[in-house]
């Protein structure tokens, strides 16, 4: 970040609270580059590429996967944090990160592996996104884990119950004393949500399961797709939708940076403890708020709500829980690693095995176990599993 001068508030590598356990510098590369720079080189990070957004990766090789999502959202985050005069390094570390701990299927196989694991202590995608960066990546002949510092671990923990607080020793205090993260950290969970909301609607039109009308009917969009008519008469679909789109996330921006600036001049933090101390300084206005609920009440109900959408994920809800009923059952079935951490840790090596695995692995894993029973036949012929077996998954 050689010659910008950062705000007081932001973030600094150079004060940086810490790694659990301590290095020498990183020079030239501040602590937060250093960060980022390890989660890039993480396996973790390339499985994001094969794990779903909202739709199995294999439906389609346009549709986003938690990968691009995740680049996605750096993107958009560095913009702001540059606006802002905060530390971009920072803010990309934590919106590569922010993902990590996602389950193959997305909100589906969360959902499976938190029911799984309820008698010992749950699963939270957040939360595992922590454990990877803090144990279960294994580089380094140090420590396990990626030993990255204080304020991207702060950020990666978006949120988390008082119970799991109070187990995570400093990273877990904002929690119980109700205190924000970073500026950084607050602006890429907004981030996640700007880049979400707007590419889920252009995947949901590529699906074919939405289409231009079911968007014409909001004022947000309808607004920018007139603009985007006068100025281009004629144009075609795809064109008008990402033209649409990029109006759509830059009215985003700049409300929020309008806002942030807002608060930020209101609080006048100090520094960065200054803004851990106030209320959320990042935010939306009331308005904007106002103007896209009808957009992310459009995409729940009739994308992510979709019969198609809700099979294929109701067959991946099976899949993840019977893999964890087969693994939990007989733990000679782990790979040799997760099953020497499966005597000293129980059902959580299952769920780390499980969380960490891609989409098709975890139908081929599946597929392996249930041999050719009735359950793996039937999987075979679903729309689940087809799109990955025809794509020689190997
Ligand atoms: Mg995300």
């Amino acid at each position: 970040m050689a010659g910008v001068r950062l705000v007081a508030h932001a973030a600094d590598p150079a004060a940086t609270r810490g790694r659990r356990h301590p290095e020498p510098p990183a020079a030239p590369r501040s602590e937060f580059q250093r960060d980022r720079d390890r989660i890039v080189h993480c396996t973790a990070f390339r499985r994001l590429e094969y794990k779903t957004q909202v739709f199995v990766n294999h439906e389609g090789d346009l549709f986003r996967t938690r990968l691009t999502h995740s680049i996605e959202v750096a993107q958009i985050a560095r913009s702001i944090a540059r606006r802002l005069a905060l530390d971009e390094d920072l803010i990309e570390a934590i919106s590569l990160a922010h993902d990590l701990g996602h389950t193959p299927f997305g909100h589906a196989g969360q959902d499976a592996l938190a029911q799984c694991m309820a008698p010992w202590g749950g699963f939270e995608h957040n939360l595992q996104s922590l454990r990877v960066v803090d144990e279960l990546e294994q580089r380094y002949g140090a420590f396990d884990g990626l030993n990255l510092c204080f304020e991207t671990r702060e950020g990666i923990l978006k949120h988390c119950s008082a119970a799991n607080a109070r187990l995570l020793g400093d990273l877990g205090e904002r929690f119980l004393q109700r205190r924000q993260p970073s500026l950084e950290a607050q602006l890429a969970n907004l981030a996640d949500e700007i880049a979400y909301d707007h590419h889920d609607v252009d995947d949901g039109l590529r699906s074919g399961l939405l289409t231009l009308a079911d968007f014409e009917g909001l004022d947000l969009f309808a607004e920018h797709a007139r603009a985007v008519r006068e100025r281009f008469p004629g144009l075609a679909e795809r064109r008008l939708v990402h033209e649409v789109l990029r109006r759509m996330i830059d009215e985003r921006i700049e409300d929020l940076l309008a806002q942030t600036r807002e608060r930020i001049a209101r609080a006048a933090p100090a520094d960065v403890d200054a803004v851990r101390r106030a209320p959320p300084l990042a935010a939306f206005s009331e308005p904007m708020l106002a103007r896209v609920r009808p957009l992310k009440q459009l995409l729940h109900g009739r994308l992510y709500r979709h019969v198609r959408v809700v099979a294929v994920m109701d067959e991946a809800r099976e899949v993840v829980s019977e893999l964890f009923r087969r693994f939990l059952a007989d733990p000679g079935l782990l790979p040799d690693e997760h099953r020497i951490r499966n005597e000293a840790i129980g059902p959580r090596a299952v769920s780390d095995y499980i969380a960490g695995m891609t989409d098709r692995f975890a139908i081929r894993e599946y597929l392996r176990l249930a041999g050719d029973g009735p359950a793996a036949r039937a999987l075979l012929t679903s729309p689940l599993a087809a799109g990955a077996l025809a794509g020689r998954i190997g």
